[in-house]
């Protein structure tokens, strides 16, 4: 008995100090103007930019979420992934090309039940349109030819669209370009290519880049696509991971394999004339949830400076 009033004593003085002890804490803690206005400010809901197009990405920013956790956001009824960019919750949105205009809206659920409501809006694109020829190695200009094209373009695109994603943010920071400046844009994502009857949508940017021209992965990420295709040529899909990936096509070498981790900047490949080309360039796809969207609007969001 006299053993174990020896432990519990030293035991209780103790509990009584550290309770004085935080108290203490607590009291000095004063506020910095920053916590005031944290404390002060409502949970808010902002987008980067206030509106946009269809075929365009934007950045959702949830403010003064001080303590609060968040238990869900979405865009238009889905579900989209959260992460941390410059300090704050975030997440990332395309809108298709031909995605519905009009206002889509953004609900923010917090675990205690709490819902805060915004919205997008998504305007109409002018959409180019401009004819472009199917070269010799593909059947030449002919009904057959073009029906081949348009019927490997929907294979090709259903395998990228099979592409896995990590459930985990593997980008860090800002993204860079895939080739180094001088920088000269050929073809801008977005118009229309009129190929004898069909149409179909220019869902990337195409970049200047003479055969052999250093390919770089535009940030950290997985490579989880090395293929050759019919349309698409020699094509590497790197996972940035939540939904975002890089896609560059028309390669004429591939210097990284399937299930590599790779750093931004890192050689990937080189450029090259493969596929459905008239001349070698380099073409960027950038996806979002699935959804292609304009390269250089969404280096305008997460891009280096
Ligand atoms: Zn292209």
């Amino acid at each position: 008995m006299k053993k174990l009033l020896l432990l519990v004593i030293p035991v209780l003085i103790f509990g009584l100090y550290w309770s004085r002890r935080e108290t203490v804490l607590v009291v000095n803690q004063r506020p910095t103007t920053d916590d005031k206005q944290q404390v002060l400010g409502e949970i808010s809901i902002s987008t980067s930019p206030a509106a946009i197009i269809q075929g365009e990405p934007v950045l959702i920013t949830v403010n003064n979420l001080g303590t609060s956790t968040i238990k869900s956001l979405t865009v238009d009824g889905k579900k989209i992934p959260v992460f941390i960019h410059e300090g704050k919750p975030s997440a990332l949105v395309g809108i298709d090309l031909r995605g519905k205009i009009g206002s889509y809206p953004i609900i923010l659920t917090l675990d205690d039940g709490q819902k805060i409501e915004s919205k997008l809006i998504v305007g109409e694109r002018v959409i180019t349109k401009a004819p472009l020829g199917i070269p010799d190695e593909l059947g030449g200009n002919t009904p057959e030819a073009e029906r081949e094209l348009i019927n490997t373009l929907v294979k090709e695109g259903a395998v990228i669209s099979a592409v896995p994603t990590s459930p985990e943010k593997l980008w860090d920071g800002p993204f860079r370009l895939p080739i180094e400046p001088p920088i000269t844009i050929t073809d801008v994502y977005g118009y229309s290519r009129q190929t004898g009857a069909s149409s179909i949508s220019h869902k990337g940017t195409d970049f200047r880049a003479a055969l052999g021209t250093p390919v770089y992965a535009m940030n950290s990420g997985m490579v989880r696509l090395t293929t050759n295709m019919r349309n698409y040529g020699n094509v590497i899909v790197i996972d940035h991971g939540l939904g975002l990936h890089t896609i560059y096509m028309h390669l004429s070498e591939i210097l990284t394999k399937n299930g590599d981790t790779v750093a931004k900047g890192q050689l990937i490949a080189k450029s090259g004339a493969t596929g459905y080309v008239l001349g070698p360039h380099l073409h960027l796809t950038v996806r979002i949830n699935g959804i292609s969207i304009d390269p250089l609007k969404f280096m305008a969001l997460l891009g280096e400076g």
